[in-house]
């Protein structure tokens, strides 16, 4: 199945972006909501976390004690390691399954750290970027997730630079104060284009 991999930076909007692939038809897999499924009550990652890491790490409804995790691996290099080796391969697979057992003509894959984390770039087909300053980065996460600036700033420094994910990128939705109107007609012009890559790649190079 063919895919695209989705990113860009927090705020870009790419989640935005990812509702009008969706509405016209695309399978959108988010590798951000497989994340936390997998440690929602009895997530397929909740056996391992409760084996590495012990009892007190699972709440009482079989989630993954969120608040506790995050003190352990504050500043913790080994331990976000031993944590990340579990969860890594699981949203890895999980997305996969996901991706195959896609039924739209082509599927999105949203990673948010795409750029950063290396091995996705190799396993889509394509890269889509959604692209906006950082200014615009900051106005829109202060307001949707009620940040300070700062907090905002802390977040961007350790993601990819803006430039860094442009050149990493195949496409680009341009989304700087643009409206709905100017992100619909991107996303219709990358669909239409998706569609004809999709059909182009099909069967020979499915993985599905
Ligand atoms: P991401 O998923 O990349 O973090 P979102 O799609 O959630 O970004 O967008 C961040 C915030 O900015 C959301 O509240 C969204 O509604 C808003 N937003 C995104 N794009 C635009 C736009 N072009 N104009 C106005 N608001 C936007």
């Amino acid at each position: 199945m063919f895919a695209v991999g989705l990113t860009g930076g927090i705020g870009s909007g790419k989640s935005t972006v990812a509702d009008l692939f969706a509405a016209r038809g695309a399978t959108i897999v988010d590798t951000d909501l497989i994340a936390h499924r997998i440690t929602a009550p009895h997530g397929v990652a909740m056996p391992q976390i409760e084996a590495e890491f012990g009892p007190d790490f699972v709440a009482g409804d079989g989630s993954m004690d969120r608040a506790r995790m995050r003190a352990l691996v504050f500043g913790d290099d080994a331990a976000r390691k031993r944590l990340e080796a579990i969860t890594h391969p699981l949203i890895r697979s999980e997305t996969e399954r996901e991706w195959r057992a896609a039924d739209g003509p082509y599927v999105i894959v949203v990673v948010p750290l795409l750029v950063e984390s290396g091995t996705w770039k190799t396993r889509v087909d394509r890269v889509l970027d959604v692209d906006c300053s950082v200014e615009t980065q900051i106005e829109r996460v202060m307001r949707r997730n009620g940040f300070t600036r700062e907090q905002v700033l802390a977040i961007v420094a350790r993601q990819a630079s803006r430039e860094t994910r442009l050149a990493a990128a195949d496409d680009v939705v341009v989304n700087d104060h643009a409206s709905l109107e100017a992100l619909t007609q991107q996303v219709d012009a990358l669909h239409r284009r998706y569609l004809e890559l999709a059909a182009r790649a099909a069967p020979a190079t499915d993985r599905g």
